[in-house]
């Protein structure tokens, strides 16, 4: 696997030169999460510059949001990606590049972690990306399930038994409302605390804060519930978890600690993702030209 992929998220746009399926070079950028479309693929395009990217090399893009069957991008939360809406992608890269393969980036982790990495020996794998927000994607004997309108796999928008609040997709009381980031925070403030993100709330959970580790187990039971729903639905048999929260040091022993309350049939084995960041620039590659190329 050789070639060029970006990865162009809500806070950050990386981009990486591949080589033998490992990243030998990267480089990354703030993302203007207010630009419009075509300042972002410029923005890609000043990266893949400097990597020594040419027109018409193998390239894959991995965005935040939904990307349907014809290529267009659409920003599925538009708090974070203000601009994108039904983007013509695939054929700007096209333009930009000489082509390029274009999908969401927990789609395109997933699919580097169920052919590389932790799912490799899974037939019904599932990856979930803890971080801003909740992320996901499900990998079936090799294959990424995709839909036509780019929305298969959005896990972190299904209705938890845990959560009423409101979330970046529009729904209300989704696994992300109360699992991620985002929300970790406002649950902090909510109860009176003065806290600047959810990683502040993790270090004082480590130092024992009670109220810190509630919010942090109603992300993990959340998370854990949702584990269950994945291996009732489809059989998943082993999950990873990625993000910066679902990798966060305890996380994944927490949400471990939930799933134990669940039958052993809803119960996948559950481990950190292998690829760390470089995952959904690895997928995207991947996407573009098959897993043996
Ligand atoms: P993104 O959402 O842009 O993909 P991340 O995966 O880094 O980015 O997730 C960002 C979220 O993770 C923020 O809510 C941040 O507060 C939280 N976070 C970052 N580092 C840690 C950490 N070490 N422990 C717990 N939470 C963290």
């Amino acid at each position: 696997l050789s070639g060029f992929a970006a990865d162009l998220g809500g806070t950050k746009i990386a981009a990486a030169r591949i080589e033998g399926g490992a990243v030998a070079e990267r480089l990354q950028t703030a993302t203007d999460g207010a630009a419009d479309p075509d300042a972002q693929v410029e923005a890609i395009g000043a990266l893949l510059d400097r990597l020594g990217h040419r027109h018409g090399a193998p390239l894959g893009v991995a965005v935040a949001g939904r990307v349907d069957a014809a290529g267009c991008w659409h920003a599925v939360n538009r708090g974070i990606l203000a601009a994108i809406d039904a983007v013509p992608l695939g054929e700007k890269l096209g333009r930009a590049f000489g082509g390029g393969t274009a999908l969401n980036d927990a789609d395109s982790a997933a699919l580097a972690e169920g052919l590389f990495g932790a799912g490799r020996e899974s037939d019904s794998f599932a990856y979930l990306t803890v971080s801003t927000g909740v992320g996901g994607g499900l990998v079936l004997g090799n294959r990424l399930i995709s839909s036509g309108n780019g929305m298969a796999g959005h896990v972190g928008f299904v209705s938890s038994r845990h959560a009423s609040g409101p979330c970046g997709s529009g729904r209300r009381g989704t696994v992300e409302s109360i699992a991620g980031g985002r929300a970790i925070a406002a649950a902090a403030a909510a109860a009176g605390q003065d806290v600047a993100d959810a990683r502040a709330v993790f270090a004082a959970a480590d130092a024992g804060a009670s109220w810190a580790e509630r919010i942090v187990d109603a992300s993990a039971g959340a998370v854990a519930t949702l584990i269950g729903d994945l291996a009732a639905i489809l059989g998943t048999d082993t999950v990873a978890l990625g993000g910066s929260i679902g990798l966060a040091p305890g996380y994944l022993d927490r949400v471990g600690h939930a799933l134990g309350a669940e039958p052993a049939l809803f119960r996948p084995r559950l481990v950190p993702a292998a690829l760390g960041h470089d995952a959904p620039l690895i997928g995207a590659l991947a996407a573009r030209l098959g897993k043996d190329t």
